[in-house]
Formats: C-alpha cells, sequence, structure tokens
C-alpha cells in the first residue's frame, strides 16, 4: 500500500515518531511542534502500514471539538471514514463506557451527568439535611473537597478522619451524604465519571479484559495535564498489554489547579514498559520574535525537563504592546488593529483575543457589539452555561429522569409558581426523611393530607405541568419537544419579560437551542465524535443531547462559514492556532492572577499558561493592559504583569498612539507629555503634567474625570505605579 502521503509532511524526528514500531513511546516537546500532527499521523500509519482497525484504537483528546477535529484529519489523510474509531476526551469516553456497562458499574441506567453549578446546589441542600453551617465551611470549600478526592481515587469511606481533625471529619460527613445524594438521584458530576470509569476496570476483570483484547493501542494528547485518576484509569487499561503513544509538554501544563500532574510524564518513563523517547525540536507555527518571546519567558521557570525550540521560519513583527488607559481603550484598541486587519484582506476568524478570566470577556464583547464586528466565545462551557439554557435543560432533564433533584431543584419555581419556602423546605425534609427524591416526595405529599389548600394547589399544578409536558411531547421529534417546553413551560415568556437586551439575548438563546436540538438529530452538530458509531446502547435522542450538552466544551454556535473572531480563555486555547492573537489584560493581579502571587508553584503555572498564549500566535501577536480596571465591581490600578517585563525587549514595540496620556512600561514617566494643554477644568491641571504629592512623591497626570476640587485625577507615580486621587484632597503641588 501507497504509504507516502502519511510520512510526506513530517521532518525526520515526527517521522520517526510516526513509524515507530507500535510499543510505548514518549513524545515529549514545545509547542507548535507538530505534537498533534503527529499523533493524527500514528493512527492513520496504525491503521493503514500495521493494519489495525479503526476499532482497536483509542485516542485521548483535550476537548470534545478536538476530538472530532482529530476524526476529521485521520479521514482526510487516509481517505477512509474512522467509523467505530474511539477519540474523545477521558470524560466523553468514561461516560460512553458507563452508559454500556451501568450494570457493572453499579449505576442507575439512565444516569444524569451534573455540572458544577448543580453539584454545588446539591450540595446546599446536603448541608441543610446534615445541619452544617455555611459560615465555618463555605460550600465551596466542600465541593473542592470532594473533586479533589475524586480526582485522588478517594471514595468518602476511604478517608481516615482523626477524631481531632474537625475538618476533614465534616469534609468526609459532608462528602458521604453528598455520594448518598447523588446515589439516590442516579447523578453522576464530572470527576465521579472517571472514578467509577477507573472502578469499572478495577471491580470487573472480564470487561476489562475484553477492552484490553479490544483495543491494540492508546493515544493521549496533552499527556502533561492528565490528573491522577486519568493516569491510573490508562494504567490499569493499558496494563502492560495496551501498547501507548503519549504526547505532552511539561512548560504548558496548566491544570495543576485542578488536579493535573506534570508529574505523570516522568512516571510514564518508569511505569510502562520500555518507552522510546522522542523529541521535537522544531516549531512550525510562530515567527522567530514569537518563539523567541515565548522560550525566554519559560526560561524564568525552575525545573523544567528541558527542551529546544527553534524554528527557520522568518523573523516577523515586533510583538506589539498597548497601555490602555483603562478596559474599555483596551477593547477598543483590539477592536481597531481587527478591523484593520480584515479590511486588509485578513479574515477575522484567524484572529483571536485572549485572557486570563471568563469575566474579562463582556467588556471586549460589549466593544465588539458596538463597532459590529461578529465574534464568538469558544470553549468552556459557555452555551451550556447560561441561565435561560440551563433552566431548559432542567426541564428536559426532569422529563427523561423524574428522579433528577438537580434539575428539579432548578425549575420547581422557575418561572415562579408560587410554591412558597414552607412548602419547599417540607418537600425537601420529606425526601431527606424518606430518602427518596424529591419528586417521589411531592408526589407522597400531593397523596397526604399533610399539605395546605395553597401548597397543595402550587405544587400540584408543577406536578401535573411536568407530566403533561411529557405526555404532550412523548411522539415528537427532539426539536420540537425542546420547543414546545420552552413554551408551554413559561419559560421562554419569563425571560422575554426581561428587561432590554438581556431578555432578548435570552429568547434567542432559548431559540437557538432548539436549533441545536435540531442540528444534534441531523447529525450536522460540529461534534459528534461522541456520539456512538457502533453502539449497542439504546439511549433516546433526548438523553444522547443531554449528555452531549452536559459534556461539551465546545461552542454550539460556531458557524465556520461566518468570518468572526474567536474571545477565549486562556485555558481553552490550549492546542489551537491563530495567525494574529491578542493577549489581553496584562496586569499583575490579572495575570499572573492574585492568588498566584504568594505560592511559586501557581506562579509557575501561570507563567506557562502565559507561555501557551505567546505560542497561539502564528504571524502577530498584540499584548495590552490597562492601567486602571473596573472588574468584579471594582476599580484597581495594576502594574504591568511580571510576563511582559520578561519578554526580549528586542522583540517588543511599545504603541503609545496618545503618548500623553499613556503609561510608559518602565516605572519611569515620561515627559514629552508636558506639551499637552488640555486642562482639567478649574483645577489649574493640565493632562501630561509633573505633580508632587506627599506620600506618593512625584508623578504625572494622565488622565481626570470631572473638574474643580471635585475632579479625579488619574496620576502614574514613579515609584507607586497610578492611582486615581481626588483633586480636593490630594493636595497636589504642581511642579
Ligand atoms: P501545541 O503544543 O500547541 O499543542 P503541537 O506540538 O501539537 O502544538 P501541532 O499543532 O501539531 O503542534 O503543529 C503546529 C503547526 O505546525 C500546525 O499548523 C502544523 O500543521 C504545523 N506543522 C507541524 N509539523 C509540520 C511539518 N513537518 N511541516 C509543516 N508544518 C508542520
Ligand atoms: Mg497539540
Amino acid at each position: 500500500m501507497e504509504l507516502s502521503h502519511i510520512l510526506d509532511d513530517l521532518n525526520d524526528s515526527q517521522r520517526q515518531a510516526v513509524s515507530a514500531p507500535p510499543s510505548n513511546l514518549l513524545v515529549l516537546a514545545g509547542a507548535g511542534s507538530g505534537k498533534t500532527r503527529v499523533l493524527v499521523h500514528r493512527i492513520a500509519w496504525l491503521i493503514q502500514h500495521e493494519d489495525y482497525h479503526p476499532n482497536s484504537i483509542l485516542s485521548v483528546t483535550f476537548t470534545n471539538k478536538a476530538a472530532a477535529e482529530m476524526k476529521h484529519r485521520i479521514e482526510d489523510l487516509m481517505h477512509t471514514s474512522t467509523g467505530g474509531m474511539w477519540v474523545g476526551t477521558f470524560h466523553s469516553i468514561a461516560n460512553r463506557l458507563l452508559r454500556r456497562h451501568w450494570k457493572e458499574a453499579g449505576i442507575a441506567q439512565d444516569f444524569r451527568i451534573i455540572d458544577s453549578d448543580d453539584q454545588l446546589r446539591l450540595i446546599k441542600r446536603v448541608y441543610t439535611e446534615l445541619e452544617i453551617d455555611e459560615g465555618k465551611w463555605p460550600y465551596k470549600q466542600a465541593q473542592w473537597f470532594i473533586n479533589g478526592q475524586k480526582d485522588e481515587g478517594r471514595r468518602a469511606g476511604h478517608i481516615q478522619a482523626p477524631e481531632l481533625d474537625l475538618y476533614l471529619r465534616n469534609m468526609q460527613r459532608i462528602y458521604q451524604a453528598y455520594e448518598n445524594a447523588c446515589e439516590r438521584g442516579g447523578i453522576l458530576d464530572f470527576a465521579e465519571l472517571l472514578l467509577r470509569a477507573h472502578e469499572l476496570w478495577l471491580n470487573n476483570p472480564d470487561l476489562l479484559h475484553h477492552y484490553q483484547q479490544r483495543f491494540r493501542h492508546i493515544l493521549v494528547d496533552e499527556f502533561q495535564d492528565t490528573n491522577t485518576i486519568q493516569y491510573a484509569w490508562l494504567r490499569v487499561l493499558s496494563g502492560d498489554q495496551v501498547p501507548m503513544t503519549i504526547v505532552g509538554d511539561d512548560d504548558q501544563s496548566i491544570y495543576g489547579w485542578r488536579g493535573a500532574k506534570i508529574e505523570n510524564i516522568q512516571k510514564f518513563k518508569q511505569d510502562f514498559k520500555d518507552p522510546t523517547m522522542i523529541k521535537l525540536e522544531q516549531n512550525y507555527r510562530s515567527t522567530k520574535r514569537i518563539l523567541d518571546s515565548a522560550n525566554q519567558l519559560i526560561a524564568h521557570n525552575p525545573d523544567r525537563l528541558g527542551k529546544t525550540l527553534w524554528t527557520d521560519g522568518e523573523l516577523g513583527d515586533p510583538i506589539s504592546l498597548y497601555a490602555a488607559y483603562n478596559e474599555h481603550d483596551e477593547a477598543r484598541f483590539i477592536v481597531d488593529r481587527i478591523e484593520e486587519w480584515a479590511s486588509s484582506g485578513n479574515s477575522r476568524i484567524d484572529a483571536a483575543i485572549l485572557y486570563r478570566s471568563n469575566a474579562q470577556s463582556r467588556v471586549l464583547e460589549e466593544a465588539l457589539v458596538r463597532a459590529s464586528v461578529p465574534y464568538r466565545i469558544y470553549g468552556g462551557h459557555r452555551f451550556y452555561d447560561r441561565l435561560e439554557i440551563k433552566n431548559a435543560l432542567a426541564y428536559l432533564r426532569l422529563l427523561s429522569n423524574r428522579d433528577d433533584d438537580a434539575a428539579m431543584d432548578r425549575v420547581i419555581n422557575t418561572p415562579t409558581r408560587g410554591i412558597g419556602g414552607k412548602t419547599l423546605d417540607m418537600l425537601r425534609q420529606h425526601a431527606n426523611e424518606q430518602n427518596v427524591s424529591l419528586w417521589a416526595a411531592a408526589k407522597e405529599l400531593l397523596g397526604s393530607n399533610s399539605l395546605t389548600g395553597r401548597a397543595r394547589t402550587t405544587l400540584g399544578g408543577f406536578f401535573d405541568l411536568i407530566q403533561q409536558l411529557d405526555s404532550d411531547t412523548s411522539d415528537c421529534d427532539l426539536f420540537e419537544q425542546v420547543d414546545h417546553i420552552i413554551q408551554a413551560s413559561g419559560l421562554l415568556e419569563h425571560h422575554a419579560k426581561e428587561k432590554g437586551e438581556a431578555g432578548e439575548a435570552r429568547v434567542e438563546n432559548l431559540k437557538e437551542l432548539v436549533n441545536a436540538a435540531k442540528q444534534f438529530e441531523t447529525g450536522t452538530m460540529p461534534l459528534s465524535a461522541l456520539q456512538d458509531q457502533d453502539a449497542d446502547l439504546e439511549l433516546s435522542p433526548l438523553s444522547q443531547f443531554l449528555d452531549q450538552a452536559a459534556l461539551d466544551a465546545g461552542d454550539l454556535q460556531a458557524d465556520e462559514s461566518h468570518d468572526y473572531v474567536r474571545l477565549m480563555t486562556l485555558h481553552s486555547a490550549k492546542g489551537l492556532e491563530f495567525p494574529l492573537v491578542f493577549l489581553s489584560g496584562m496586569e499583575e493581579g490579572i495575570f499572573p492572577s492574585r492568588m498566584s502571587n504568594e505560592e511559586p508553584d501557581r506562579l509557575h503555572e501561570e507563567r506557562r499558561l502565559a507561555y501557551v498564549g505567546i505560542t497561539r500566535a502564528m504571524k502577530k501577536l498584540y499584548v495590552s493592559y490597562a492601567e486602571v480596571r473596573r472588574l468584579y465591581g471594582s476599580e484597581t490600578y495594576n502594574k504591568v504583569s511580571r510576563f511582559v517585563r520578561e519578554l526580549p525587549q528586542e522583540h517588543l514595540e511599545e504603541l503609545r498612539p496618545k503618548a500623553v496620556l499613556s503609561m510608559p512600561v518602565s516605572t519611569k514617566p515620561t515627559l514629552i507629555s508636558s506639551k499637552s494643554n488640555i486642562e482639567i477644568p478649574d483645577t489649574g491641571i493640565r493632562l501630561g503634567q509633573r505633580v508632587r504629592h506627599k506620600l506618593f512623591g512625584e508623578g504625572v497626570v494622565l488622565n481626570y474625570e470631572g473638574s474643580g476640587d471635585q475632579a479625579r485625577v488619574q496620576i502614574n507615580f514613579e515609584n507607586e505605579g497610578s492611582k486615581w486621587l481626588v483633586v480636593g484632597y490630594a493636595k497636589l503641588e504642581v511642579l
């Protein structure tokens, strides 16, 4: 068979990796060196050269979208279908196994996956049941504890809490009660999917053996971000019988905060039989300047495995640095650059705006909307995270499984239907006492005499509504079912009543959900890698759709035919590449995040995240920060991020379109500004003027609001950075 096309577009080391004998292989290499490409080609090689059946290959990717992309690329290479090949995230693969083997896993056949919001709700209910004080033990702490334990493979019963360790004892109690509640409701959270999948192997040797026969090779991308339970799951499955190819980059490990272990790369070398190690050193993605900058930045981290990365590509443009006055100015700057880019014949789809945390997207989105620039938020669970979508899905989940307490909890009074707090308390208490689901408790209460007239009417109304929705839609297509439910439940009207654009957007999103259901049914949804092609499962379309919604890491609205800019967090940018990249919000306290300041390990992880960000850029990189930023409701004055200062100055170009007002990167203000004629009304102070403050010393006036004594001025102090002061109190001495 002609195989050259599989090896043609590869360099020597890549070719060596792709065509290595099918035994354990570790490819350790920096960003953009072709790791993912090697995986894709190796799969094609195994199928075409080693005659592996696509069914016998298991490939683990980091997002569902990446899985779909991988299948697509393999099919392109081989010109045939990859039907039957297992490609997916750890979570989707675990889900697939558990759907097939729910009996062996000891879980409900129609189990539901809950996200972290619903998990938190459930934890709150557990607190009520146990009468634990939230003030002492915050809910989030318990959530973090539970997920952390699961990621390490520990159940509540495994934890040995010493008599005196109050924290651990309480957490264990909560964890135990939470486990019971999940069991009762047939609910699995994300961490549970992995833990159950691991236990499935441990408790069912025959089943494990079956899969060890079935799979002949396992491939894992982004191995540096596997956590303990994922590693353990792979290790048991592989069990010295199924060889593995793993690719990773220790410098791109960015999920330590969620339990990922960089050490797993090293462990692989010890735990797996005679692994071959291949390094890739040539970067094909970025210009020389971008690559050098990334290399220099990451060199500030200790304890690296150490890799060289070079490119024979062009030097490229300098990295442009923009110091914005505030977040709006930053957003405007970015939007202007994108429009420039688009108007000179480039596609917006080639541009990505990256930021550290989700909350930063709002201002950027507003600027894009104002300038009528189409955009999409990529990754995360954005679409399915929206309130209205979660409400709609909760109705659907309740229809699919009446014992889904989290769903019931969410919709019982959404839209409000007058079920009082007392009735709800009674319902919850009854469910706890009888150890039944909320739905069953409602049924029992309605059948007894314990409810008052009003409670009976309102609760009964809800009960009937759900039954009615179910019978109304039992013969419908999935999308008709979704359409009917959002209307008949009153949800659409409820959200439409919300004021202004928020309400409109919610209605649009709900309609988009109907659309999504339609695409899902016709298989045109871009994320169908998950769907079982050799399935012996009989899941209803609704259940499958709900699974997809729960697991989906992509953005449903993505429609490749449009030319839109992509916005995403740095975490979701992993593995991707774009010709034009904006790294926004490069400020101390934002990135690196405030929390990482005191902990070296976290700071190093933030630096790896910056490395990931920079290495997404192929041709042009903009880096920006704001002198003042309003985020989470309060205004902060941040210094430029240390990560900007760690970039090689020779590749950096500062942009100051309005030099008068901008703060230079160095802490020393420039004086070109004193030429400014802009007077701050009734103060005798001009923008750009040098002033002295008793406490903060000397600085330059950058910006102002208001007039006279009430005016607030922003001053960039030489030693203190930038601050906003009220003129009447600041007693500034004009120099
Ligand atoms: P990351 O660490 O960001 O996940 P990676 O190591 O997985 O990166 P790829 O995404 O596989 O790298 O490749 C980076 C880019 O380089 C892609 O556009 C890919 O097509 C291109 N590339 C990789 N190898 C070659 C090659 N031998 N010839 C030409 N282009 C290549
Ligand atoms: Mg990759």
